[in-house]
């Protein structure tokens, strides 16, 4: 009898725990719910497309990155990428357009052009160009016809060509750079003779990569930091703001996202904020150089010298190989606290950890050749 009511005080509780279990999980799956949105990549023609090329890519897109894909309708090719007198547009330029027209649930967006592209401060053309990290790019049409080039081509080459270029322009927009192996489709290549050699497929390595970036999810917070650092890029510090904020809600304690956020509204101007978040990553991660440096930038913008040294030296103290924090408390001892001494150790520091800005071995040279006037910085 005793032994019954125990079994069954056992098995209440048994059930209590699975019960807690399931409502702990189906809370848990209602947040990846909401912050998780199925991914569709898209496939955006601009200009005139043939119907069956963009079929075609999101069959590729499909079949060998495993993700559902669709063709939107076509949109104009923007007037202010066309160079004139190279009577090419300009990839960089319809890449900074394609990152903002990237959908909530966008796992990427390709665009497909028979318009001849060219890339800045780069030779006659690319076949295609693609951010590593905003998940957009543009694969041009307009090489990979014998009638180019002035012979007569197969259709088989067309598409051969066309799949290579594809491959590799959706494989930069899943996070992939280009790889050393001669034998993998991530290989840079720059002449039509280049592009004909080249293989189909992805070596081992990056078909690893490929398949784990195709995994990253829209809305998730790898996802809205990375979207979080593309609008920093381009000084859109609110929505910059909005995507750290996310990234932090959805994965609390990264360090690293906290600083960004700190970054993203000290370059908005709310300085309050930069700093709280600054400190906070600082909290999270005691290695992590990074904020305590950004508090230091700030302390100086606020010319309060005593404050950034301090927090210069935590940077230091968090990681000694942070030398951008000697090459700043060598210019506070040297310009505000005048001793030299110390000034002359932190920018020797920082050449030694191969430091780069050569104004401050101007410096070193000044002081040790007795002073004078400060070069202008
Ligand atoms: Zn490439
Ligand atoms: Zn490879």
């Amino acid at each position: 009898m005793r032994r019954e009511a125990l079994s069954a005080r056992r098995a209440w509780l048994a059930a209590v725990l699975l019960m807690a279990a399931v409502l702990l999980m189906a809370a848990s799956s209602a947040r990846a719910d909401r912050s998780v949105v199925r991914p569709t990549y898209y496939v955006q023609p601009l200009g005139e497309v043939a119907e069956a090329h963009g079929l075609f890519a999101c069959r590729v897109i499909t079949e060998d990155f495993g993700l559902p894909c669709r063709v939107l309708r076509s949109r104009p090719l923007p007037s202010n990428a066309l160079d004139r007198t190279r009577n090419q547009y300009d990839a960089d330029a319809i890449v900074g357009m394609l990152f903002e027209s990237l959908p909530a649930d966008g796992a990427g967006l390709m665009a497909l052009t028979n318009a001849d592209l060219f890339e800045r401060e780069q030779i006659r053309f690319v076949f295609g160009l693609a951010s590593l990290v905003d998940h957009v790019g543009v694969v041009s049409l307009a090489r990979y016809r014998g009638t180019w080039w002035g012979e007569a081509t197969h259709a088989v080459t067309f598409y051969e060509r066309y799949y290579k270029v594809l491959v590799h322009e959706v494989g930069h927009t899943v996070g992939l750079g280009h790889c050393e192996n001669r034998h993998c489709a991530m290989r840079d290549d720059r002449t039509l003779a280049d592009l004909d050699e080249s293989p189909q497929r992805f070596c081992r390595r990056c078909q690893r990569a490929a398949a784990e970036g195709a995994r990253l999810n829209p809305g998730s917070a790898l996802w809205h930091y990375t979207r979080g650092h593309g609008h920093l890029n381009r000084a859109h510090f609110a929505r910059a703001v909005y995507h750290f904020q996310r990234a932090a809600e959805l994965e609390p304690g990264d360090a690293k996202v906290i600083n960004d956020l700190g970054v993203a509204h000290l370059r908005r101007g709310d300085v309050g904020r930069a700093l709280w978040y600054f400190r906070e990553a600082a909290r999270l991660d005691p290695t992590f150089a990074n904020p305590r440096y950004n508090e230091g930038l700030v302390h100086i913008g606020a010319k309060d010298v005593v404050a950034a040294v301090g927090a210069f030296e935590r940077a230091l103290a968090a990681d000694p190989s942070w030398s951008l924090a000697h090459k700043q408390l060598g210019r506070l001892y040297h310009e505000v606290l005048r001793d030299e001494p110390l000034a002359l150790a932190h920018y020797q520091a920082y050449l030694d950890a191969h430091g780069e800005d050569a104004s401050v071995a101007d410096r070193v040279q000044m002081i040790k050749g007795g002073g004078g006037a400060l070069p202008p910085r």
